[in-house]
């Protein structure tokens, strides 16, 4: 603490999808608040970029989301109040594959263990409604109402501006190099300066690794593409009012997404391979797209929505941080009680952003949270990697 007086409350590091909102609930609650980005905000180098996330309740993941996920929905429709700024737009969705399939199955569980409205369509109900989409005899889909996208950059945006309305000193472009805690608060040492608070919110996405290495947590960052195609036939079947999100999972277990088409650059229809991704280091990732990438995608297009298998428009390069059973890692840091650590991720964590600013604040303040994070405890790996 080098006997400074902390100046802060909190202080956050990392303001992508998850710092922001923390900033966001910090500083509705009074909290003296200093956030700190290494890079611009709402950038496109992290984990929170490419235009659009897959938000949906019927979670085949697991069924423990499901609380966090109704609140998460109330939360972003309260920042979107609270900026002005339209981010989450319903679209509906589906969950495409094989009747056993996780996809499927996890979906029709979580819906039914929280009595979520959903409907199941077969194949030719499918081709009927979304005639896009190609489905096999045999596959099927949960459909539910309430599912539909955010725009990542602006919901990172909105909640930064209303964090620094709200007093909040947010810095961009300054990495924070190390972190300290004892008792007596926590000092965060900077490119440009060095900072004293009570408490220090992690959150530094796929470069997690780096600044909680002294906790050894089974992170693999993985490098994703996204990609955008302009259909053959015009965009009139991806509308945003009669086309979906969807997940589908093929017959050998591949997942791949997408989007209807959203107004503005690049044009065209998002679609993206799941879970497809290589290990990487977030600062030599390769950011360029190969064609060998351009055309496993088309691969899995071009059978089951040929209408997309048109011109590819544009492609990104963007990255999961991963655990090993794919939920996330949240909680107090084992050592310091003052410091909590958050890496929602593992490809499916942005549409919880809005309730993890919630979550970490209440950790972060009170020590502890009413939301149910057990899934997420930081220690869960101990007993693995001992035995
Ligand atoms: C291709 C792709 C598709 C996805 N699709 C979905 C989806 O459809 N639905 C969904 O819910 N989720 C999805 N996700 C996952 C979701 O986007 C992530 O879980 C989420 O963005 C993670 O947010 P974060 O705040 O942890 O990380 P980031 O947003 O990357 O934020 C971390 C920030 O910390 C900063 N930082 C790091 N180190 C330092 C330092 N030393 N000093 C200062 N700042 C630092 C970084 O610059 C960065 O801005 C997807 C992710 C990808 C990559």
């Amino acid at each position: 603490m080098h006997g400074m007086k902390p100046t802060y409350d909190i202080i956050i590091i990392g303001l992508g999808g998850m710092g922001s909102a923390a900033a966001y609930h910090a500083a509705r609650r009074g909290q003296r608040v200093l956030g700190i980005e290494r890079h611009t905000l709402a950038h496109t180098l992290g984990s929170s970029h490419g235009r659009s996330r897959i938000i949906r309740q019927a979670y085949f993941e697991d069924p423990a989301y499901v609380p966090l996920l109704l609140r998460a929905y109330e939360l972003w429709r309260q920042i979107e109040h609270d900026s002005g700024t339209h981010l989450l737009t319903i679209t509906g969705g589906l969950m495409i594959g094989p009747p056993d399939s996780h996809t499927v199955a996890g979906a029709l569980r979580s819906a039914r263990e929280h009595g979520l409205e959903y409907e199941l369509l077969d194949a030719a109900a499918i081709r009927r409604r979304f005639p896009a989409l190609h489905p096999t005899e045999g596959t099927i889909a949960l459909y539910e109402h309430q599912a539909g996208f955010l725009c990542p950059e602006a919901s990172v945006t909105a909640h930064l501006q209303c964090a620094a309305a709200l007093g909040a000193e947010i810095h961009a472009e300054e990495a924070v190099l190390t972190w300290e805690a004892d008792t007596a608060g926590v000092t965060v040492t900077t490119s440009r300066g060095r900072y004293v608070a009570e408490r220090l919110i992690i959150t530094p996405g796929p470069w997690a690794p780096r600044l909680l290495a002294d906790l050894g947590l089974p992170l693999v960052v993985e490098r994703q593409t996204l990609h955008w195609f302009a259909p053959t036939g015009g965009l009139e079947p991806f509308l945003p009012d009669r086309f979906p999100i969807y997940i589908w999972e093929t017959e050998d277990g591949t997942q791949f997404y997408g989007f209807p088409h959203q107004e503005g650059p690049p044009g065209g229809v998002k679609v993206a391979l799941f879970r497809a991704g290589e290990p990487c280091d977030p600062d030599t990732v390769d950011r360029v797209v190969h064609p060998a990438e351009i055309a496993a995608m088309r691969a899995a297009i071009a059978d089951r929505i040929p209408a997309l298998n048109g011109n590819h428009l544009a492609a990104v390069v963007c990255m999961y941080t991963t655990t090993p059973d794919q939920h996330f890692i949240v909680g107090l840091h084992p050592q310091h009680p003052n410091v909590v650590i958050a890496s929602p991720c593992s490809g499916h964590g942005f549409k919880f952003a809005s309730v993890m600013g919630e979550i970490l604040t209440d950790l972060a303040i009170d020590g502890t949270t009413r939301h149910p994070i057990r899934l997420f405890d930081p220690l869960r790996f101990r007993a693995q990697q001992a035995g």
